[in-house]
């Protein structure tokens, strides 16, 4: 009894030494018989895998040899986990090859090895060559190949370990569930559900938050819902699951409610939540919301979290406050190459070009490399304030210095930038001979091009292509129609309103919407039962009778009905930005900035309108459209009439 609990003593001991590395004086301080007891090793082994060190391992192993325990089969896969944890597969593959018994457990560890490393070629050979297999060796195959987005192949397998009679557990499921998930698809994922409900696995926590992610990513958020209500108890993933699948499928209101009933429901929202939850402030922009979680992140000591920070920085930029977002950056120490990237597109998308680029050149003099996605942000950056050659010069470097293929959304930011700057021809020629194919965003921004420099006759060209790839987009025949108006071509603009009508193409409606104290406020055209609609309404026909003093004259032939000069201008100037923009000049002290979101272009009128505006009331007045910010000060904007 005394000697064995001595010997306990000593393991725990000799354990902590090892494990803060010091093998050396646990060697010293303990030479006694312990060394050849292969337990000790086994112990030791397991508690140097935190340490992630491979001279550790290396010298434990040589230890081990000395010892003469290494024919242990326990020490020998202690050892062969170590390796595979660290990451070195070469000494976990040497070792394999010399083990004297391998057994299941062996190949498993090694077959995990490989998967960690994104090597599935040498986990399948591993796997293909074992004569015996448990649950947990097809477990280690799905995953891997489900988490390297293998889905087909990653269900295959799951069909194959099912046939042979193997009985999947909660991580087999959850794999196939997230493989389901990755294809978008609902009819494999319905059929798994089946299965999960036969095998009772139903109101398992893993199952369970892996079929509702299946469900929601497969944008059915309902069916996801509904199995998150059905499980007895949550846990903080199924919470995560459902405020996740709420903020994909757009519905970002429902994301701030659910993670408000997470909290009473007295679960710790963790970075994952904010990740989410911050996202969804962003898409609405209601920087109040956003900064009160930003509070709640510091103090859940999720702040510091580069997925966090990345979120936080877009998301103070999209509400407008592109210092705040400077500031998430950089009070990050040893920021990397993700949180660059966002706050280089931060600075893009609020037309701040040359600060996106010189952020750029810094970074590169921190020593960091640029990725595909930091040179989408500098692109685009570029793009939106004109700067072709500097653009051009991006791109190039991006693909021969860097290496890297360009992607579509790289192609579209150029042909941004070429079509902006009038060089139409060359930015078609880009979009017919590029190695991607097009899509109808990348068609419709050389449209927009058409436009800004009425080129009525490639409009007409390449309108067919636009409307062939997205027949249901009601912007692009607004857009083609308007283009075809402003050269007076009344056929053409007759036929394209013709086609929309038949293919039964509803306009998008214009929804405006603003935070004031922590509460949204949404405007619609036309919509007359908004509180003060009556005061609105007063307040803009004031307004209209000032800007036409200082020369405003309304657009009328950006407006697609049929209808009178006078209709048309009551239309226009009800447009839901003026609405909330006239809300906001109500409702708010004099001096304090306005902030305006539209989930649409901003219309010329507007545009123009805003611009006499923030004249007229001396008002900063900010706008963020579908496309980007819009900072109007003193009858200027900042975009340089560039949307
Ligand atoms: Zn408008
Ligand atoms: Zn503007």
């Amino acid at each position: 009894m005394g000697k064995s609990y001595s010997s306990t003593t000593c393991i725990e001991q000799l354990t902590t030494l090892c494990s803060k590395g010091l093998i050396k004086e646990a060697f010293g301080r303990f030479k006694s018989d312990l060394w050849s007891d292969p337990s000790l090793f086994s112990h030791l082994l397991q508690a140097c895998i935190p340490r992630k060190s491979l001279s550790l391992g290396k010298q434990l192993h040589s230890l081990i040899i000395t010892s003469g325990c290494s024919s242990d089969k326990f020490v020998s896969n202690h050892l062969l986990n170590l390796y595979s944890k660290i990451g070195d597969l070469k000494s976990a593959s040497t070792l394999f090859g010399h083990l004297p018994r391998r057994n299941i457990m062996s190949c498993n560890i090694l077959i995990n090895g490989f998967v960690q490393k994104g090597d599935l070629g040498c986990a399948q050979k591993v796997f293909d060559e074992m004569p015996e297999r448990n649950v947990a060796t097809w477990n280690a195959m799905v995953t891997g190949l489900v988490q390297f987005e293998y889905n087909e192949e990653g269900l295959g397998l799951f069909s194959e370990m099912h046939e042979l009679g193997f009985s999947p557990d909660e991580f087999t499921l959850g794999s196939v569930l997230r493989g389901c998930a990755g294809l978008r698809g609902l009819s494999a994922g319905c059929e798994v559900h089946a299965y999960v409900v036969k095998c009772g696995f139903e109101f398992n926590l893993v199952v369970g938050s892996s079929l509702a992610h299946m469900y929601m990513k497969s944008g059915s958020l309902v069916d996801g819902e509904k199995v998150i209500k059905s499980m007895p108890i949550r846990n903080v993933v199924a919470w995560n699951t459902l405020i996740a699948g709420k903020a994909q499928n757009g519905q970002s209101e429902g994301v701030l409610d659910q993670y408000n009933m997470m909290k009473i429901a007295g679960f710790r929202p963790d970075k994952v939540t904010f990740v989410s939850v911050l996202s969804s402030c962003s898409e609405l922009a209601t920087l109040g919301q956003g900064q009160q979680i930003h509070a709640e992140a510091i103090k859940a000591g999720a702040s510091s979290v580069v997925a966090v920070i990345s979120t936080l920085i877009s998301m103070y930029s999209r509400c407008g406050c592109l210092e705040d977002s400077l500031k998430a950056f950089r009070e990050c120490e040893g920021a990397d190459v993700v949180l660059w990237s966002s706050v280089i597109s931060a600075y893009g998308f609020h037309g701040r070009g040359e600060e996106a680029i010189k952020l750029f050149e810094q970074m590169e003099q921190e020593g960091l490399e640029a990725n595909d996605v930091t040179f989408l942000s500098l692109l685009y950056a570029c793009s939106h304030c004109g700067m072709k050659e500097k653009g051009i010069e991006l791109f190039d470097l991006m693909v021969q210095k860097y290496g890297l293929k360009p992607k579509l959304e790289h192609y579209t930011c150029v042909v941004d930038l070429l079509g902006r700057s009038g060089c139409l021809e060359e930015a078609e020629a880009m979009i017919r001979s590029m190695p991607v194919k097009a899509d109808a965003i990348i068609w419709k921004t050389l449209l927009s091009a058409c436009k800004i420099h009425k080129n009525a006759d490639m409009a007409r060209r390449i309108g067919q292509d636009v409307l062939r790839q997205d027949p249901e987009d009601s912007a692009s025949y607004v857009l083609l129609s308007n283009i075809h108006a402003s050269a007076r071509r009344w056929q053409d603009v007759s036929e394209v309103r013709t086609a929309m009508r038949d293919r039964k193409v509803k306009k998008e409606p214009g929804i405006s919407w603003l935070e004031i104290k922590n509460k949204v406020y949404q405007f619609r055209m036309g919509e007359n039962c908004l509180p003060q609609y009556m005061a609105i309404d007063l307040y803009l026909k004031e307004l209209r009778s000032e800007m036409k003093l200082h020369g405003y004259v309304p657009d009328t032939g950006s407006v697609l009905h049929d209808m009178d000069n006078e209709e048309k201008e009551y239309d226009l100037a009800h447009h839901s930005e003026k609405l909330a923009i006239a809300f906001a000049l109500i409702n708010t002290p004099e001096g304090v900035p306005v902030r305006v979101m539209k989930n649409l272009r901003v219309c010329i009128d507007c545009h123009v309108a805003i611009k006499y505006i923030s004249q007229i009331k001396n008002r900063e007045i900010i706008v963020r459209d579908a496309s980007r910010f819009h900072h109007f000060k003193h009858g200027k904007c900042s975009c340089g009439d560039y949307w």
